[in-house]
């Protein structure tokens, strides 16, 4: 339910108005628009009669959402969010490009590939360290090695780092991490989405499942959101279909809809969603044009000896251009 406020209306009544919301356990979330004033309503709200409500001096009307995703919805925030990432802004018109290896494979690896990508213009750096793997015999990451080879890449470069939790046990080793990514493999892993929502307010980039729709990322994302963490990234890396040819399918339409039906921010993995270096740059760019917020590009300094996704791994001068490109269109769309 979203509750819209009369223009010039008194600033004590909004406050009464959101107490008797508490009282009747809705949490309501203000949303002050150039225009408009509105208050989404989070919880139960089959209890709250609209008419009583409509019926207050404040309000202008009252409207039922029909989407089940509340918190996540256009409709309850009708201005882009910008996501602070420690410093680094995502969303409502701020661009960031996430880079690094697919894994941390060690100190001298991760913190080469951060200063070299960081020099291209990278804002944030990109390495997984519990890594979900299809074979069980296959490299896992380097685990708690690895958050604290991601931490010196940090300090010497500054750079945000990004990484994945794949299991909440392991939360404590995330201190340092300044965005917890959750795979696509994890999206539907509602346990973990609700731990992680209610245990912090850090970034979460929420990676979409590989046959998830579209209303099922933004329920993922209404998960972390309803637990506590209005912190979503939300980020679109290709499904399953039919086609082989490349990894995964990349809809690209994808990204223009999801502005439609949320205010998160969107980022576009073209590493994971093509499959091939060669193919990186041009997605990425393609990306770019059609409205993504940021980008997540696997870069690796020796992409034919990667311990993981060597083959879609950009060379840190594959990414060096692909950076130039991106920032020309950038420039060109502005
Ligand atoms: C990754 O980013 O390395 C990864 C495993 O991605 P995804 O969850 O999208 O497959
Ligand atoms: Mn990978």
């Amino acid at each position: 339910m979203i509750i819209i406020i009369k223009k010039g209306a008194d600033e004590g009544q909004v406050e009464n108005l959101k107490s008797f919301l508490k009282s009747r356990n809705v949490e309501p979330h203000v949303s002050k628009g150039a225009i408009q004033t509105l208050i989404g309503c989070i919880g139960d709200v089959a209890h709250l009669d609209p008419a009583l409500i409509e019926a207050l001096d404040v309000v202008e009307s009252v409207q039922r959402i029909q989407e089940p995703y509340k918190a996540a919805n256009r409709k309850f925030h009708p201005a882009d969010t910008a996501i602070d990432c420690s410093g680094v802004k995502i969303g409502a018109g701020n661009f960031g490009v996430i880079a690094g290896p697919c894994s941390v494979e060690s100190e001298e690896q991760i913190v080469g590939i951060a200063k070299s990508v960081k020099a291209s213009g990278a804002s944030m750096l990109r390495g997984g360290a519990f890594k979900p793997r299809t074979s069980p015999y296959a490299f896992q990451g380097l685990g708690a090695d690895g958050l604290r080879m991601l931490s010196v890449a940090k300090r010497e470069t500054g750079l945000p780092i990004v990484t994945e939790l794949m299991d909440f046990k392991d939360i404590e080793l995330f201190n340092d991490v300044d965005v917890i990514q959750i795979g696509a493999r994890n999206m539907q892993n509602f346990n973990l989405l609700k731990e992680v929502g209610s245990y912090t307010k850090k970034p979460v980039l929420l990676k979409r499942g590989m046959s998830a729709t579209l209303q099922e990322l933004l329920m993922s994302a209404e998960y972390i959101m309803a637990s506590g963490n209005p912190n979503v990234i939300l980020c679109e890396r290709g499904i399953r279909t039919f086609e082989t040819a490349l990894r995964n399918t990349l809809d690209l339409g994808v990204v223009p809809m999801l502005h439609r039906l949320s205010h998160l921010p969107v980022v576009v993995d073209p590493s994971h969603a093509t499959g091939y270096s060669y193919l990186v740059e041009p997605v990425a760019v393609a990306a770019t044009a059609v409205g993504a917020d940021g980008l997540i590009i696997e870069v690796h300094n020796d992409p034919p000896h990667a311990r993981c996704d060597g083959v879609q791994s950009q060379t840190p001068e594959m990414f060096a251009d692909t950076m130039s490109r991106i920032n020309k269109v950038r420039g060109a769309l502005s």
